[in-house]
């Protein structure tokens, strides 16, 4: 570091546009100051003097002297000196990093008082109560903060002195009983520490400022940062600011308010206020605080140079403010503002009020709320007013509000819900032999895992409802119980779980749907039936921003949807297409039989019969979509995974095929075949194995059955007068000499059947780019193809070589922890890496066919951070699950601006 570098700033030389540099708290100080506003004055040391500190242990040398100089100013302005023995200054040490962290060290006040100037403050605001309530707040708050002294000595001491005096509340304690506290605590003090209360005032205040800067690296912290994404290398700024005094007596005090109500979006003010008090009492909730209209009557003065600032600092601002001041006798202090936080749905009722306050621009008002807060208010959620009890708070891994009978394995779930019952399953952990049952489930909880367990990717990948790592839960599948605080849960017994919370509940907990999704299923008009005016309120506030955000974006937002049903919903949430309509699907079930006799065909008659039993299945598959998709783009993946999915499971076969061979019952001859063929066709690497355009090539007529099925589909629904606008797209494409390969037989085939037909289609045929290969040699690929969809949930495991399906429980918590990323690079897309590749892709892609159509149809695609990231690299559309398509709207409608 420069030595002489500026490590301190009056609070008059900064300005808001300085978070990084002087945190959040402040730059917002510095910024009110500069407005004129009645800031107590103050400096503040810099998050490079942290980093400092952190980095080498031991603060930058010149910092010591820096805040002397600071400190001098401070004290000649005021005409008062730290800690002296007449008249004091005192000051406050404040915590401020540039986003604002619970888990940080709070603040200190009084700083500078000791067994001296205690008596010079008693003096100078002729008040021996207060000087003394004010030395106790300060040993205990710097024996609690600075000293690490568990509160409760001090509390517990406070409540045996009030008990002894016969006082309920602090504010009824004698001057007397407080100088005895104040003795009882520095013992306490000495007693925990060995060592006496530090009396320098200079000493406390770098003790006080070393703490702030280490409380940076608590385990809270730190945990809180990597839950929010916040990188750990910012450190925090320290904020040194003249006391002023809540607690000089009735006519003075200490608040917070809001200029709109933060938890719904409401217009007008809120606030609390608390009469002869200090900061930390107002959260406290030691004492009941007044509203602002009481403190009106009770100051109309200050009330009214209140009203005043906060409309002043919301108009600077532009948002809603969040404020913290202080009344000393009669005179209003600002002791904090901030834009501030707020609920999903009070982020798009403020950003439309602004609007219509002309205030702020349509554009800015859809840069004020997120493909986040859009998602959260999507999902059902319990009722607020029901009576409920809580049986344990767990991590909140996908959100939503799921109530079901609880069921213990996979097999259970699925059978239940056959049953048309909703099931929760509860697991300890979840595997991917648990898919099925997680699909069947209306929510999943497990007792372990965190974030990124499995339980919680799957679940937030399906949409699923999810809690996991509910630690206080015992989970035994043997007995199929549950077991959490004393209550015990058996199968079938009902539970409700809040992803959005990680709260679980006994019992059942009435949901409401959102008003949100009915409006984006069925339109304003529906939404707005019934409901009351706040949820009405809010509906507007999306649907302005949301049509907004439509005329705004250059992206195109398609869906995956694999069957009409899904095709639907998706468009009438706004899809603009389907992106990938995935045809495993349409394997599974009754048909898996067909395909497994396609696979173990032996000779071409054999196989020709399977595939014509296919043929008019998929047909139907297809004429049912583009009959929903009419007039969109539709884009259809030809048959993708590993052979084996369709098979019976190994051990299992070869389990039975020897029990009866050991039994002497005879081993069916199929049986025996078919184990030949499992064992065949099993591979050690299914996802790099025979898969994608590989079955295409290896399984003759396989693809060219797919093939023909779309577009005598197409051709059906256009004879009929439709307008299908169908895609086929090749999977797993690494070559251009595969895509040619499978282009000779399946083009003959579009021909063939137009001909036959007598329509002239339109249908493109592409391929997804999901391999690394395929990437860097686009230019080739390109020759052969109409199109390219990203693929990126492949080009991600293909890039990191990461399996999908194991990673995320073994290797990402630690990765998470250890800061290898903090975010798995499936949920958000790894810029560096796996971008880079499309951003390659996208530019050799063009050289050679500078039309071509370009889109993503990874989970990415509904991923705020990520949208924006597709949005620069250019690319024509995303593709999303069709409950994502609002938010990944919405984002691409953030992303041009
Ligand atoms: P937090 O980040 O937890 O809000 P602050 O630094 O804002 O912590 O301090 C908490 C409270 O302490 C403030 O809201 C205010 O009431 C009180 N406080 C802080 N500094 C001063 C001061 N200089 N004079 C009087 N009260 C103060
Ligand atoms: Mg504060
Ligand atoms: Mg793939």
């Amino acid at each position: 570091m420069r030595e002489r570098a500026q490590l301190v700033y009056d609070f008059a030389d900064g300005d808001r546009s300085q978070t990084d540099l002087l945190g959040g708290k402040g730059a917002n100080l510095a910024e009110m100051t500069r407005l004129g506003l009645p800031v107590p004055p103050g400096f503040t040391i810099t998050t490079e003097a942290c980093r400092h500190y952190l980095d080498r242990g031991e603060e930058p040398q010149s910092l010591r002297v820096q805040v002397t100089m600071a400190l001098r100013r401070l004290e000649d302005g005021l005409g008062r000196r730290l800690g002296d023995i007449q008249d004091p200054l005192l000051v406050s040490v404040r915590s401020g990093a540039k986003v604002s962290m619970p888990g940080m060290m709070e603040t200190v006040l009084n700083v500078g008082l000791n067994d001296y100037s205690v008596k010079g403050l008693a003096e100078a605001a002729k008040d021996e109560r207060f000087a003394w309530d004010s030395y106790r707040r300060l040993i205990q708050m710097f024996g609690r903060t600075v000293l690490d002294i568990p509160s409760e000595r001090f509390e517990d001491r406070l409540d045996a002195v009030k008990t002894r005096e016969g006082a309920t509340t602090d504010v009824e304690l004698s001057p007397a009983a407080l100088q005895g506290l104040v003795e009882d605590f520095k013992d306490i003090v000495s007693d925990a520490t060995g060592r006496d209360f530090p009396q320098d005032p200079r000493e406390q205040l770098d003790m006080a400022m070393r703490a702030v800067f280490d409380s940076w690296n608590t385990d809270r912290a730190r945990i809180y940062r990597r839950r929010e994404r916040i990188p750990h290398d910012l450190g925090t700024a320290v904020n040194i600011c003249a006391m002023v005094f809540g607690n000089m007596g009735e006519d003075s005090g200490t608040g917070v308010c809001f200029t709109r109500d933060p938890a719904t979006g409401k217009q007008g003010v809120y606030g609390d206020y608390l009469v002869n008090a200090q900061g930390e009492d107002v959260v406290a909730g030691i004492r009941n605080t007044l509203s602002l209209e009481d403190f009106a009557r009770l100051d109309p003065a200050s009330h009214a140079e209140l009203t005043r600032i906060m409309r002043r600092l919301e108009t600077h601002y532009r948002d809603l403010c969040d404020i913290e001041f202080t009344v000393e006798r009669g005179k209003l202090w600002m002791l904090q503002t901030r834009v501030g936080k707020r609920t999903a749905g009070a982020a798009f009722r403020i950003a439309t009020q602004l609007v219509d306050e002309q205030v702020i621009t349509r554009d800015e008002a859809l840069t004020r709320v997120t493909g986040h807060q859009l998602a959260q208010l999507m999902f059902p959620q319990f009722d607020a007013d029901a009576p409920r009890t809580l049986l344990t708070k767990a991590m909140a891994a996908s959100p939503g509000a799921a109530v079901g009978e609880v069921v213990f394995d996979s097999a259970t779930a699925v059978a239940r819900a056959a049953e048309g019952r909703r099931v929760l399953l509860v697991r300890r952990e979840t595997n991917p032999d648990d898919l099925e049952g997680m699909i069947a489930a209306t929510g999943v909880l497990t007792s372990r895992g965190g974030k990124t367990s499995h339980a919680a990717v799957v679940a937030r990948g399906m949409g699923r409802t999810c809690v996991c790592g509910a630690e206080e839960i015992d989970v035994d599948a043997e007995a199929k119980v549950l077991r959490v605080n004393g209550t015990t849960i058996a199968e079938g017994e009902l539970l409700s779980i809040d992803g959005s919370t990680g709260e679980v509940f006994a019992g059942e907990l009435p949901v409401v749907p959102s008003p949100v999704v009915t409006y984006l299923e069925r339109g304003l008009d529906a939404a707005l039936e019934g409901v009351d005016e706040e949820a009405a309120d809010l509906v507007r506030a999306v649907d302005r921003l949301l049509r907004h955000a439509d005329r705004t974006r250059r992206l195109a937002v398609r869906a995956n949807a694999d069957n009409a049903e899904d095709a639907t919903r998706a468009r009438s949430l706004g899809a603009q297409g389907i992106g990938l309509c995935r045809t495993e699907h349409m394997f599974l079930g009754d048909r898996r039989v067909l395909i497994e006799r396609l696979i173990l065909a032996e000779d071409p008659p054999a196989r020709d019969a399977a595939l014509a039993e296919l043929l008019p299945l998929q047909r139907a598959d297809f004429v049912e979509l583009l009959t929903a998709m009419d007039g969109l783009p539709t884009t259809i993946r030809l048959l993708d995974p590993p052979l084996h999915e369709f098979l019976p499971d190994r051990t299992e076969l070869a389990v039975k095929v020897a029990v009866a061979k050991a039994t002497g019952d005879g081993v069916s001859a199929d049986d025996e075949r078919l184990l030949a063929a499992v064992e065949r066709l099993h591979e050690a690497n299914p996802m790099l194995g025979r898969r994608g355009v590989r079955l295409g090539l290896l399984v003759p007529g396989l693809y060219g059955m797919q093939v023909r099925a779309i577009t005598e589909a197409a051709a059906e629904r256009a004879l009929a007068g439709g307008d299908p606008r169908v895609e086929i797209m090749v999977p797993l494409v690494g070559s251009v000499m595969e895509l040619h390969l499978i282009r000779d037989e399946i083009d003959g085939i579009v021909a063939d059947v137009q001909a036959a037909a007598g329509v002239d289609l339109d249908i493109p045929i592409g391929t997804m780019i999901e391999l690394p290969r395929a990437a860097l040699t686009a230019r080739r690929i390109a020759e052969s193809a109409e199109f390219f969809s990203f693929g990126t949930n492949d080009l991600t495991q293909t890039t990191w070589g990461f399996s999908r399906d194991d990673v995320e429980a073994a290797i990402f918590a630690a990765y998470l922890e250890k800061g290898v990323f903090t975010v798995s690079p499936f949920e958000s897309l790894d810029r560096d890496g796996v971008g880079a590749l499309i951003r390659t892709a996208v530019e050799k892609g063009r050289e050679t066919r500078p039309g071509i159509k370009l889109g993503v149809c990874g989970e990415h695609g509904g991923d705020p951070d990520s949208v924006h990231f597709f949005h620069y690299a250019g690319v024509d559309y995303v593709s999303c699950s069709p409950f994502r398509v609002p938010v990944a709207r919405l984002e691409a409608g953030r992303a041009a601006l």
